[in-house]
């Protein structure tokens, strides 16, 4: 073991797809290629959104495709007293204020500075964004310079309704899980910059992260939940593994298309080489996966 801990972090709002299997298998194969562990963290922090039968489900999944996690699943349902702890640690600190603010109120603008203090308990705690710029490095994307004022604004961390927002849960446990490198897909990079501004305000460290391109339909949307892309099957595994591996460009023997899971992930770990999906920000979802 090298002390390279990575991470799947599924939101349990339906069945994992195509779409979902490249980022589980890309940051399976990162962790294991550099004989890293590899966790799986459910993010079920929106129950309104949620399936409740979707944790089970994607966990069974992950399992029949031979994406094999280490330790036990953690369950953000579950850390709420963790979260609270960065909540009071940033208010101690003052960055993070209490906002009343009504999306209609800021018309579709960023969020900027403290605003008068809420007159009940109807309110979201925003995290109060620094002024300035950051430059963010990735392992497979340009570096990007964002500037805070104009780019990011003050942003919610715990909202109204009581839920914890993903940005401050996913900081306190990539932190509290040790995790040394995030490989996800590139539709949460303008998240990081959020994320590095928490981790620094809670002297947190700091993963590496590396963004994949997402695929993608003919029409040019994301293979997403919300766009009904298909659930992944039981059967076909094999087929299904392999076209993954080839959207990923690495190439996978032909001979090893069909063949068991266990044995493409093997051929995939020792053979992970990302290095041909630098820059790509949307690549075509092979056309089975594809609805339109
Ligand atoms: N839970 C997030 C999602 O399913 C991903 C979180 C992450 O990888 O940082 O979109």
């Amino acid at each position: 073991m090298t002390d390279y801990i990575g991470r799947f972090a599924p939101s349990p709002t339906g069945p994992l797809h195509f779409g979902s299997l490249l980022a589980a298998l890309a940051s399976y194969l990162d962790a294991r290629h550099c004989h890293g562990q590899w966790l799986v963290r459910i993010e079920d922090l929106d129950p309104p959104r949620e399936d409740p039968t979707a944790s089970a489900e994607i966990l069974r999944i992950l399992d029949a495709y031979g994406l094999h996690w280490d330790g036990d699943i953690v369950y953000q349902s579950e850390r709420g007293e963790l979260y609270q702890a960065a909540l009071d640690k940033l208010r101690y600190q003052g960055d993070a204020f209490p906002c009343a603010c009504s999306r209609k109120q800021l018309g579709g603008e960023l969020h900027q500075g403290v605003c008068p203090p809420p007159a009940d308990h109807d309110f979201a705690w925003r995290f109060l964004c620094p002024g300035g710029a950051t430059s963010l490095h990735d392992g497979l994307q340009p570096d990007h310079r964002y500037d805070l004022a104009d780019e990011i604004g003050d942003f919610v961390i715990r909202r109204r309704d009581g839920f914890w927002s993903y940005q401050l849960a996913v900081v306190v446990d990539d932190a509290a899980q040790e995790i040394t490198h995030v490989v996800r897909g590139i539709d949460l990079i303008d998240s990081t910059v959020r994320q590095y501004l928490l981790q620094q305000a809670l002297s947190l460290s700091i993963p590496h992260y590396s963004h994949i391109p997402v695929a993608v339909e003919q029409n040019g949307q994301k293979l997403s939940k919300q766009n009904l892309a298909l659930p992944l099957a039981d059967a076909h595994i094999g087929e299904t593994l392999w076209q993954a591996l080839h959207w990923l460009r690495q190439s996978p023997p032909q001979t090893l298309f069909g063949a068991p899971a266990d044995e493409l992930l093997n051929w995939a770990v020792s053979h992970w080489n990302p290095a041909p999906l630098k820059g790509e920000q949307s690549m075509p979802a092979p056309g089975p996966f594809q609805r339109t």
